[in-house]
């Protein structure tokens, strides 16, 4: 077996879920949440859920949402409150100690799932040892889960509100304790949450399409810096900081959540296809033929650019949809056709023309040289890229994997060397500017920091390496 990702989009490391909802078979509509958020985190998936005696129980496993529940699993998580989580790993290795629920019972039994990446992990990490509490995992999760379970608070929403202030970094959280729903976000907003109401109970969820795939009405975001609780006596709110800078990650509309996912009052289909639009104003290919897409994620801002330029609009690369992120080794006689495996160009549709090819991103160019030589060897006479979003320069420190500065193929290089790079006729990034015209969006209440290197936070910068933030795996593993 060999792991290989051919998206080499920067990933999200985390979808979360969490539902109150006594009557209500609570781990079955997790399971498919998690399933409708499957997109930000592959590598493992998790459930928790009180059983009749007030236990929590925790399932979680490597694998995608569809292999590590079945049937009997489900039936085996009961109760009214469940959470759940899929976890592409940033902060922490991928092995199943950091898979996700993270469950603690130092002074009170707690489930707790996860998304961004805390920037002070390694000193609350410190402080917490000196204090004699001790890990299972390398992931900062789980640190924000035992300074919730150790809290000397009676109320965990009181322990929440206690710790939030002490957390930096993103942190869309989701917790259940056995007999209360919890959720916030950081000051910052960095990640998404979304609140929502399924026949008069309450759940969480970090996309609006989790809501829709299990019939729940969205009600609002979680704001940024607000803690929200669920229990017996119905849906509480605390918000614990406020006038905290703003900072939205700009990428989620471009390329990470879902695009049937509302976010900012509008779903990401209308607003990718406006960045696409936007494009063909500012990067025109007035003597192209025909706009391709390179599948799926660049369909709706190549249909944007299409409509936009006049130009018409056609498949020209057709991508298996069923290949995994692991899979057999293609051997010897197999590996000359690469990336065949995921997209198969079209002879017939793209032999003899100018093409436009959209795509929403790119961070280190290599399926893109590849598929730029596909489309050529298969006929296409000119190659024109066509970008929706800037160029990637600047690591995230936000709980997004980027890779290294180093291996960007933007940084350092102009648009000119990147197009030699990548072998394509011409290349045009969509501008920062236009991808705030297409969201309606406004600069200072968001995070563009790996375009611009404008980190929205203290203490997080260009020169830190994208390890910066990590625990040490040694000192983590205090048993
Ligand atoms: S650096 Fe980029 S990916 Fe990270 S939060 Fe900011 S906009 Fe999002």
């Amino acid at each position: 077996m060999t792991t290989l990702d051919e998206r080499e989009g920067p990933r999200d490391e985390c979808g979360v879920f969490g539902i109150y909802a006594p009557g209500h078979d609570v781990s079955r509509l997790a399971y498919f949440a998690l399933y409708a958020l499957q997109h930000r985190g592959q590598e493992s998936a998790g459930i928790a859920a009180a059983d009749v005696d007030g236990h929590i129980m925790t399932l979680r496993e490597l694998g995608l949402v569809n292999q590590v529940f079945d049937e009997q699993k489900l039936r085996a998580l009961g109760g009214d409150i469940a959470v759940g989580h899929v976890r592409y790993s940033t902060t922490g290795s991928n092995g199943w100690d950091n898979a996700q629920p993270v469950h603690r019972s130092d002074r009170r039994e707690l489930a707790l799932g996860h998304n961004g990446n805390l920037i002070n992990a390694v000193e609350l990490h410190t402080e917490l040892r000196e204090r004699g509490v001790s890990f299972r995992s390398t992931s900062d999760s789980e640190i924000i889960a035992a300074l919730l379970a150790s809290h000397e608070a009676d109320r965990i929403e009181d322990a929440a509100t206690a710790i939030l202030p002490r957390l930096q970094g993103a942190f869309s959280t989701v917790l259940m304790t056995k007999d209360s729903l919890v959720a916030f976000r950081d000051p910052a907003g960095l990640r998404p949450m979304v609140l929502g109401r399924l026949d008069g109970k309450y759940c969480v969820a970090s996309e609006s399409c989790a809501l829709d795939i299990i019939g729940a009405e969205r009600l609002r975001d979680v704001a940024p810096g607000e803690l929200i609780w669920v229990d017996a006596d119905g849906l509480h709110s605390r918000q614990v900081v406020s006038g905290a800078r703003e900072a939205f990650c700009v990428f989620e509309y471009i390329y990470f959540a879902r695009p049937d996912s509302r976010m900012n009052g509008d779903v990401l289909q209308a607003a990718r296809g406006r960045m696409g639009e936007i494009l063909a104003r500012e990067a025109p290919a007035p003597n192209a033929d025909l706009v391709i897409p390179v599948p799926d994620s660049g369909a709706p801002a190549a249909r944007g650019y299409a409509r936009a330029s006049g130009l018409p609009q056609d498949d020209g690369l057709i991508k298996n949809r069923y290949v995994g992120r692991t899979f057999i080794e293609p051997g010897q006689e197999l590996r000359k056709h690469g990336l065949r495996m995921k997209f198969n160009p079209l002879p017939e549709i793209v032999g003899g023309k100018s093409l436009v090819v959209v795509d929403d991103s790119i961070v280190r160019g290599n399926t893109t040289r590849h598929l730029v030589a596909m489309l050529r060897e298969a006929g296409a006479r000119e190659v024109h890229l066509r970008i929706s979003a800037p160029p990637i320069k600047h690591p995230c420190h936000y709980g997004i994997d980027m890779s290294t500065r180093e291996e960007m193929i933007a940084h350092g290089r102009t648009v000119e060397e990147i197009a030699a790079e990548l072998g394509c006729d011409s290349l045009a990034y969509l501008s920062l500017g236009g991808v705030y015209e297409a969201v309606r969006g406004d600069r200072d209440r968001h995070c563009d920091a790996c375009f611009s290197g404008r980190y929205p936070l203290e203490g997080t910068d260009d020169a830190q390496g994208k390890d910066a933030f990590e625990l040490p795996l040694v000192g983590a593993r205090v048993l």
